[in-house]
């Protein structure tokens, strides 16, 4: 007994010195861009060939009450980074809906980045992919704490010229395959652009050979690698390697170079025995764009889609993933991109900000296994407009949107109420059953629609005086 107890007491002391002398984990993320939560095999795809996302989801987390941030690329994108919803910075708007090549405007300087943050501790930071919060020098990903950036700075559609083909029209056909001279997109290496435009047929396998160089590069520090995928964001592009190769199409393609690519980053990791000194997140800006149809992802069992704030526009497939650290598991607790800075800092003995209002939460307790997620809720931000309020299993919307054409609203007579645990798919409204619970849902938004009065002024229509675009 006693022997027992002495290495009991010696195995403690030895964990903890390790610890002592570890240094803070790396994070990785990677964000894809209109993925939906249908997409993958771990959530049920039945198509799609994912062994390596089969194998992270396996080895760590599957978190299936998991929310983008917004769901638009723009406005999604400053709430991961900022641990805030995008109305407090101004970065979501009912004036225009995302940044465009003409926009003038970007993430304010004075928002601090889960990349700033880690800065604390000296982390290595690298920005791969699309950005979307800013293309002018001013707004870039070095402005915000990133060491490096190269990629697609905004959305891989924009700055069509016009005599394209129609893309929706294309997308009827599941192997309608474009040409990416079609989009005059550039790709730049910090503040250059370096091609324009960018060949998109080879941008996944490229962000991929810059993510793994980044981690070989810094296997010796701490570092933060944000990989955000331009795809499948539409126009679809994959390499030769995979074109033509999935029985669900072009997009099916995507993803399992996608895939592909989760597997270069995370065998890279356990090659230089860094895996287990890794927390890597795989999800979604926001979900499927259903008007492209079989060019766009599936919401599985959701509703709607991207630009909603229906289930299928917002929650995303998400898996944690960190061997040693975060027991594997399916963890239905509620959490959010926005909850990331926050988790972050916890694990990494950093400080998040405390001198503005946040909204994200520490989810490092439900990841590690010792307790639940502090998230109850969320907001639904949709174009400055608070669309729906969500606590426990209760849903509340204000305004809904059309699933395919989401630019516009859907007339509704009362706030709708759904039970998203006994009903996933919100389709059973049950406000007259539970008027107690609108009333309380009715509230909770007023009180946040006050809390976020002094947010900074919307960022997204200013313009490029005298911009044009190629022809
Ligand atoms: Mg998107």
């Amino acid at each position: 007994m006693k022997i027992k107890t002495l290495s009991l007491l010696l195995l403690l002391f030895s964990v903890a010195l390790g610890n002592a002398a570890d240094r803070p984990p790396n994070f990785v993320v990677i964000f894809c861009d209109d993925l939906g939560y249908g997409d993958l095999r771990a959530f049920g795809n039945p198509t799609i060939k994912t062994p390596n996302l089969d194998r992270m989801a396996e080895e760590g987390q599957k978190w299936t009450q998991f929310y983008s941030a917004d769901p638009v690329c723009t406005p999604s994108r400053a709430g991961l980074l900022t641990g805030r919803y995008p109305i407090r910075n101004g970065m979501t708007s009912a004036k225009r809906v995302v940044l465009f090549p003409d926009s003038s405007g970007g993430l304010p300087q004075e928002e601090i980045t889960i990349a700033e943050v880690l800065k604390q501790k000296n982390y290595a930071t690298a920005a791969i992919g699309k950005w979307h919060l800013g293309h002018l020098s001013q707004y870039l990903p070095m402005t915000q704490g990133f060491d490096s950036y190269y990629g697609i700075p905004y959305s891989n559609d924009m700055a069509k010229i016009k005599s394209a083909p129609n893309y929706r029209a294309g997308a009827e056909d599941p192997d309608f395959y474009p040409d990416y001279k079609d989009y005059d997109v550039p790709l730049m290496e910090n503040d250059k652009d370096i091609e324009k435009p960018a060949d998109q047929n080879t941008i996944s396998k490229r962000y991929t050979e810059r993510a793994v160089q980044f981690i070989e590069d810094n296997k010796d520090k701490p570092f933060f690698l944000y990989l955000a995928h331009s795809m499948p964001h539409i126009p679809l592009f994959a390499s030769e390697k995979f074109r033509g190769k999935s029985i669900r199409g072009l997009f099916g393609d995507v993803i399992e170079e996608i895939d592909w690519s989760v597997g270069q980053v995370l065998d890279t990791l356990r090659k230089l025995n860094l895996d287990t000194k890794t927390i890597a997140v795989f999800t979604s800006d926001n979900g499927p764009w259903l008007a492209f149809r079989t060019h766009g992802g599936s919401a599985g069992p959701l509703r709607a889609g991207k630009g909603t704030s229906f289930e299928g526009g917002q929650r995303v497939p998400t898996i944690f993933w960190g061997p040693g650290r975060l027991p594997p598991g399916v963890v239905d607790q509620m959490g959010s991109t926005i909850d990331l800075l926050k988790t972050f800092a916890s694990l990494s003995g950093t400080k998040a900000p405390i001198d503005r209002k946040m909204d994200g939460y520490d989810l490092s307790p439900s990841l590690l296994g010792s307790g639940k997620s502090l998230r109850n809720e969320f907001f639904y931000w949709n174009r400055g407009l608070l669309h729906a309020v969500r606590s426990g299993p209760w849903k509340l919307h204000f305004i809904q949107r059309e699933a395919i054409n989401y630019s516009r609203t859907v007339p509704m007579e009362k706030p709708e109420l759904y039970h998203l645990e006994k009903d996933i798919s919100e389709a059973y409204e049950v406000s007259d059953e539970h008027p107690e619970v609108v009333e309380y849902l009715v509230q909770k938004a007023e009180m946040h629609k006050q809390d976020t009065a002094d947010s900074l002024p919307e960022q997204l229509s200013a313009l490029i005086p005298n911009f044009k675009y190629r022809k």
